[in-house]
């Protein structure tokens, strides 16, 4: 008996041991982030530059890997299924919180199959539209869009993406039901945008800023309290007409679970820096966002931000009847 006890402590702590010495090690190869939308959307346009800074901070290559679909939900099952050894990290939205309420057979739980390593940055969005959309203002739009419901097309990056829940809270505002086409990410849906194949949607700033300045595409309002310093000239929803319209896209870093504790610490430390970063800070700010509060980048602010935004969309989501089987 008293041998048993040694040999398990033994094993034990021979496994200690080799997890420590792994990750002392670590990084010592690539590094893959799974991006779960389109390249060239926005969730890509952050994960590139956080990858980058990251990469540079633990001088290893970090590499993105977009695996779309689903509103997130197909890259995040994967990540959820990857070997915990730290050389798959995830980056991932709002959708990660809204993804248990919208669809019924997820395949992963977001809360046991991943382990937070912290929140990065909270994204405005904005209403914008193809360039030759007749209305001219967010009064004009609601009128055109409640007069032509069965006409107008709204873009979304599917269910749970953050194109599809500002699509949901908007409809419900105006009381319209509209035709949503879905893609796999609103880097294409933005293509399809500027080419005039679909009229609408609501978007992230760090997708639509360049957009909006080079005059490809029309804007209506900024679903923040205030405006965004880097569009000065677009006013908010609130401003526009819609009162208390606002909604932050709240992005975060996870690994599977499992990953070793040194290792999330040596991602935390990676992320902090990354979020110190001139070019980071620099790119953000001309992208209309900013790098989250140091004491929100690591795995406990993320872990009791999640456990709240999944709270917080449960019963929105249930009211609204909106699901994926
Ligand atoms: N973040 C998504 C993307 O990168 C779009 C969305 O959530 O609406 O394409």
């Amino acid at each position: 008996m008293i041998g048993r006890i040694f040999v398990s402590t033994l094993m034990c702590l021979s496994l200690l041991i080799a997890s420590q010495a792994f990750a002392e090690d670590y990084p010592s190869k690539v590094i893959t982030m799974i991006i779960p939308f389109s390249a060239g959307g926005p969730t890509d346009t952050v994960g590139r530059l956080i990858g980058k800074a990251m990469g540079e901070s633990m001088k290893a290559q970090i590499i993105i890997e977009n695996v779309a679909g689903a509103g997130g939900t197909i890259g995040a099952a994967r990540v959820a299924r990857s070997d915990p050894d730290g050389y798959t990290i995830f980056l991932h939205h709002i959708g990660q919180a809204t993804a248990p309420a919208l669809y019924r057979k997820l395949s992963y739980d977001v809360f046991k199959d991943f382990e937070p390593i912290g929140l990065i940055t909270d994204v405005p969005m904005t209403l914008v539209a193809r360039k030759d959309f007749p209305p001219n203002n967010l009064q004009e739009l609601i009128a055109y869009v409640k007069a032509n419901k069965d006409k107008v097309t709204y873009a979304n990056a599917g269910l749970g993406a953050a194109s599809h829940l500002s699509g949901m809270l908007f409809m419900s505002a105006i009381e319209t039901a509209l035709t949503t086409i879905p893609y796999k990410g609103t880097g294409p849906a933005m293509n399809d945008l500027m080419g005039g194949q679909v009229d609408f949607m609501i978007d992230q700033t760090t997708n639509t800023t360049s957009q909006i300045k080079g005059g490809k595409i029309k804007v209506y309002g900024v679903t923040t309290k205030t405006r965004v310093p880097s569009l000065p000239d677009v006013p908010t929803m609130h401003e526009a007409g819609l009162p208390n319209f606002e909604v932050a896209v709240w992005h975060a870093l996870y690994a599977p679970k499992g990953t070793p504790k040194p290792i999330i610490d040596k991602l935390v430390k990676a992320l902090k820096d990354a979020l110190k970063d001139s070019n980071v800070k620099q790119r953000f700010a001309e992208l209309g966002t900013e790098p989250v509060a140091d004491n929100r980048a690591n795995p406990e602010a993320l872990s009791t931000h999640l456990k709240a935004e999944v709270d917080k969309w449960a019963p929105i989501i249930k009211k609204a009847g909106v699901y994926a089987d």
